[in-house]
């Protein structure tokens, strides 16, 4: 393990931007998890994929970056902790700017790579079935889709990160692509193994390791076979299925009810086939926000 950056912190220990590589020469990747320092699955997937490359050197480089904000995982805090700021929120970085801009910029140089990943969680209030969202064509799709995720979301440019990390690799000319799954300030263990198959099948594509298991993609969706859920009014949301739930035309998603008094305000039914990909799982919802997404496979 390397130290790769740092920044003098106002008391006691430094923050330190860690480094773990394997093997050298091309091809070469770049994992990044823990940009949100709240974000627990992508840490505990790679570092999963660090045991097993300790165990068997890849072909190739790869670079591994399991936690960029220790200071916000020690708080539990999304954000970089002193000023609230957002490291993907800072990229391309600035090496005379504040604490998060000389991370982004360390951070862009650390992963100088071919293919670049960065894994983060859905919002705390959400739980993202293991997906990986790509371009609609082309080279990054094709590795996203070798990843063998549960879910292959295809986006027109529009709609793909412009900005963060991922939107920096891609102005850099390098193949980006940008991996969620579970929900913030939760460790899922099951998410966070499924993340750890998908980073080994895509270094597995890459000829950088031994095959691995096949895929376990059921949904590869664009906008339009995505059915999201937005809740009609404010309420308390109780789900009736889980992520990676198949369901038909119709299934019950979940239940609305009064928060105090717990009356049935209302029913979210499924409107067509296909597989939970998102789930509210903060139950408090005002109007218009999300509840549910199911993946069409119909
Ligand atoms: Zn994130």
């Amino acid at each position: 393990m390397s130290v790769v950056f740092r920044v003098e912190a106002p008391y006691r220990g430094h923050y330190e931007l860690h480094r773990l590589s394997f093997g050298s020469g091309s091809p070469s990747v770049a994992i990044v998890a823990g940009l949100h320092g709240n974000e627990l699955n992508g840490i505990h997937a790679v570092n999963m994929l660090a045991s097993a490359l300790r165990v068997q050197p890849p072909r190739g480089t790869v670079h591994l970056f399991p936690l960029v904000n220790t200071y916000g995982a020690s708080e539990g805090r999304k954000r970089w902790p002193f000023d609230d700021l957002d490291i993907n929120h800072a990229f391309p970085g600035d090496p005379e700017g504040p604490a998060v801009a000389r991370i982004a910029r360390a951070l862009l140089d650390a992963t100088e790579a071919d293919v670049c990943v960065d894994v983060h969680s859905g919002a705390p209030h959400v739980r993202e079935l293991p997906q990986v969202r790509a371009p609609m064509s082309g080279a990054e799709l094709e590795l996203a889709r070798a990843m063998g995720l549960p879910v292959v979301w295809r986006r027109p440019g529009d709609r793909l990160a412009a900005t963060g990390l991922v939107g920096a690799w891609r102005q850099a000319g390098r193949k980006a692509l940008h991996v969620i799954g579970g929900r913030g300030i939760t460790l899922d263990t099951g998410h966070s193994a499924t993340l750890a198959r998908g980073l080994n099948r895509l270094l597995a594509h890459l000829d950088m390791v031994p095959p691995v298991g096949a895929s376990e993609t059921v949904a590869d969706v664009t906008r339009a076979d995505v059915e999201s859920h937005r809740s009609p009014f404010g309420g308390f949301f109780v789900p009736e299925v889980r992520v990676g739930d198949a369901v038909a035309a119709g299934h019950l998603l979940g239940h609305l009810h009064a928060p105090i008094g717990g009356e049935r305000l209302g029913e979210v039914r499924a409107g067509r086939a296909g597989i939970v990909m998102t789930v509210r799982a903060y139950p408090m919802v005002h109007a218009q926000e999300l509840l549910a997404r199911v993946a069409g496979t119909g």
